[in-house]
């Protein structure tokens, strides 16, 4: 036998004998990767082409993290952890670091994620000193005997099982800033105080390189199908701007801005979280997937196109299946998105006249 051939029966055998150990099943499926980084009025007009690269930049890094994971064999769990935290690290996005600000002049995460193998889930709100929400979400499913924490008891939990606590001002961007501070001045309602121990502030406003209402998009979700034919789905966001009153939206709301089950599909959500919780959007979509057999960009268009608009919502939602359907969905004039199944091209979009 050629020596090749008798690494490949290595190989086969190694497979199955982990299959037959009962602690996982062999590889059989090609793995895929969906991700956004939220979706709004991002038009051609008013963006800066630097800006524009830099998203774009910014959401290859993320999925060519997340892909690594899943040609290693890895889960979808922790390819969705891998790329969400890229994001939540990148200044760009509305999660993590560069989340926007509450009219509080606080910055509150929120995020969760979705087994789509067990059901199991984990979510938290309003968290304000842990680095990376997703995986403080992947820890309160894995960790902890409950599915959502909010406010300081997340960030308690965190510390107790020594997640990377930050100091608030970690979170500070000069540019959400000075966003924050033009909508509240339009709004008529008061400023905060600039944070303590934020950087001192410009002697002249920051340029304006981006499209006027940035502040509206950002969040950030991934599915992803891993190759033991499992699917999962994570979403992180410091939510909308200028929030007040402890206002949580869809994303780490199960069933709204995310959802999983191997039984239909994984979705992440963006937009005006108030609809996505109301219609239920992320469950939405796997229910037409499950109980209607509709393909899954059918599906996703239907509930974005049809049941968000009649609500006069807006936003998107990506989406993947176990069987490797991939689907992006939006009723705004761009999403910032990605996806890529093992051996394909990567596919990346901005605006809507784009594929
Ligand atoms: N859905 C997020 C929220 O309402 C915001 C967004 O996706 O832009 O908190």
């Amino acid at each position: 036998m050629k020596p090749w051939r008798s690494l490949l029966c290595f190989a086969a055998v190694a497979a199955i004998s982990i299959s037959t150990s009962g602690q996982q099943t062999a590889p059989a499926h090609r793995w895929a990767i969906v991700l956004h980084g939220g979706a709004g009025v991002i038009e051609r007009a008013s963006m800066d082409p630097k800006t524009e690269a830099a998203y774009r930049a910014g959401l290859k890094e993320a999925i060519e993290a997340g892909s690594k994971v899943l040609d290693s064999n890895g889960s979808a769990l922790d390819a969705i952890e891998a790329s969400i935290r890229i994001l939540e690290d990148n200044p760009l996005f509305n999660a993590g670091r560069g989340a926007v600000f509450t009219a509080n002049g606080k910055n509150e995460l929120d995020a969760a994620i979705m087994d789509g193998a067990t059901l199991r889930a984990g979510a938290v709100a309003e968290v304000t000193r842990t680095r990376h929400p997703i995986s403080l979400a992947r820890a309160v499913m894995e960790k902890s005997p409950h599915v959502m924490l909010v406010g300081d008891g997340a960030d308690e939990f965190a510390q107790s099982i020594g997640l990377e606590e930050v100091d608030p001002r970690f979170f500070f961007t000069e540019r959400r800033w000075q966003s924050l501070v033009k909508q509240l001045k339009k709004e008529g309602l008061p400023i905060p105080p600039r944070p303590a121990g934020a950087p001192p502030a410009p002697a002249a406003p920051i340029a304006q390189i981006e499209p006027p209402d940035a502040h509206k998009y950002g969040t950030v979700g991934v599915v992803a199908l891993d190759r033991f034919g499992h699917i999962a789905a994570g979403t992180s966001t410091g939510g909308t701007q200028a929030k007040r009153w402890g206002r949580v939206g869809d994303s780490p709301i199960i069933g709204a801005g995310t959802y999983a089950s191997n039984q239909s599909c994984a979705v992440s959500g963006t937009g005006t979280g108030e609809y996505f919780i109301r219609l239920t959007v992320a469950r939405e979509v796997c229910n037409l997937v499950q109980f209607k057999g509709m393909p899954l960009q059918l599906a996703a268009d239907q509930v974005i196109h049809k049941e968000l608009v009649a609500l006069h919502g807006d936003g998107g939602v990506i989406a993947i299946t176990p069987d490797g359907q991939m689907a992006w969905s939006f009723n705004t004039p761009g999403m910032f998105r990605a996806r890529i199944a093992e051996g394909g091209a990567l596919q990346l979009g901005v605006y809507n006249d784009e594929p």
